[in-house]
């Protein structure tokens, strides 16, 4: 195996970090991305790479055969979209569209596979089929899903999919992923309490009162985890919002009562167990108040599970790319949650961390902050593992 051409990938930088910083000064967001996916499919075109368009509204995908004979395919995936924020940097390339800003770095993860894309087309020194996937709406949840919907694994069947992502709290030239579950996943919850209302003061016992099974159900919830889920697993709920009666009249009992909140966890098991229990709770503690309790519960992302030979395969690109001291196999899990949890609960696959380090003024500037910037240093890195994951894990 041909080791990574130092001189030819520093070559590419600078077209790189322009094209990264261009994508910053014009961040688009959730299925919006029309810019950002011309730029995509017209570098990949330029670099003689098969480009398929429109797939999941915005997304862009790339097909590189390799020169030696192989079977498997391998997807590699990149965000493209931007947050709706408002960016406090004033360096050149800031946003240049107001409420709008790059703050998770996917302008960097887009320039990084566009440069694995074309280091590899030049020289396709690998065995198989690399499908570089740049998808949409990954902030809303939305892009993988729709991609998927698109028919993207049946029209582009891969064996492994992996996806990367900066991390500024992890120090420059490191790499962290874990096997198994990495990041939660997340589901909304409105529970909604209906009695009769009355007068609170002159004649409760006239009423039936939805504060009682409301406020019984806020406590309740928290039994859920601690006496419901099993204590070596672990959840979170946490209520967010609540809604009745009027502050204008506190004497008058409402007759709703709402109750909205988050909740997150790791394993599927755990999924069903909190929601029979949300749901057994209402409804019960309601009907001990002779109301009722209707939860609604609406499932956002999955938990972002790591394949055994997907993360043994990001792992020895990670080691190929940086060495052994700098990667972590083992990464703390995480309640974040991630849209490429779509992309693994469809194939199997692993999602990897790439440290950042601070910012210029020496501060680290988390994602979704004002000040939060892509650091153009990691662009090296993070083509090395790309690279490196395509050679070896082809070459199996
Ligand atoms: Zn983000
Ligand atoms: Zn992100």
């Amino acid at each position: 195996m041909n080791r990574i051409d130092d001189d030819r990938l520093a070559s590419y930088l600078p077209d790189l970090i322009a094209t990264r910083r261009d994508l910053h000064a014009h961040p688009e967001t959730a299925l919006q991305e029309v810019r950002t996916a011309g730029i995509v499919a017209d570098h990949l075109r330029a670099w003689g790479i098969e480009v398929h368009e429109k797939i999941g509204v915005t997304g862009v995908v790339g097909v590189l055969h390799g020169r030696r004979p192989g079977r498997r395919t391998i997807g590699l995936r990149a965000d493209m979209d931007a947050l709706h924020m408002e960016e406090h940097n004033h360096f050149a390339y800031r946003s240049t569209v107001p409420g709008k800003m790059h703050a998770c770095g996917h302008d960097g993860h887009t320039a990084m596979l566009l440069g694995a894309a074309r280091y590899l087309a030049a020289d396709p020194d690998f065995a198989g089929t690399v499908i570089f996937l740049f998808q949409p709406a990954e902030e809303t949840a939305s892009g993988a899903k729709a991609m998927i919907a698109d028919g993207l694994f049946t029209r582009f069947p891969v064996d492994l999919v992996f996806g990367l992502h900066t991390d500024p709290a992890r120090p420059l030239g490191e790499f962290a992923t874990r096997t198994g579950p990495a990041l939660a996943g997340a589901l909304s919850f409105r529970a909604e309490f209906r009695g009769t209302g009355g007068h609170g003061g002159a004649a409760p016992h006239h009423a039936t009162d939805v504060t009682i099974p409301a406020a019984q159900f806020m406590l309740a919830l928290q039994t859920i985890v601690g006496r419901n889920v099993s204590s070596l697993d672990s959840a979170v709920i946490s209520v967010g919002h609540v809604a009745a009666g009027s502050s204008a009249s506190p004497n008058v009992m409402p007759s709703e009562f709402a109750v909205a909140g988050t909740a997150r966890y790791f394993r599927t098991d755990v999924l069903r167990i909190l929601k029979d229990r949300m749901t057994e709770q209402a409804d019960l503690l309601a009907r001990a108040s002779r109301c009722s309790g209707d939860v609604t519960i609406n499932e956002g992302t999955p938990p972002l599970v790591n394949s055994p030979d997907g993360c043994a395969a990001a792992i020895r690109a990670a080691i190929d790319t940086v060495g052994e001291d700098h990667v972590d196999g083992e990464r703390p899990l995480s309640t974040g949650a991630e849209d490429f949890a779509y992309f693994v609960a469809e194939r199997p696959g692993a999602y990897c961390w790439m440290g950042a380090g601070p910012g210029p003024d020496g501060v680290v500037h988390d994602v979704h902050t004002h000040c939060f910037d892509f650091n153009d240093a990691t662009l090296a890195h993070g083509i090395r593992y790309w690279v490196n994951l395509v050679r070896h894990t082809l070459d199996d």
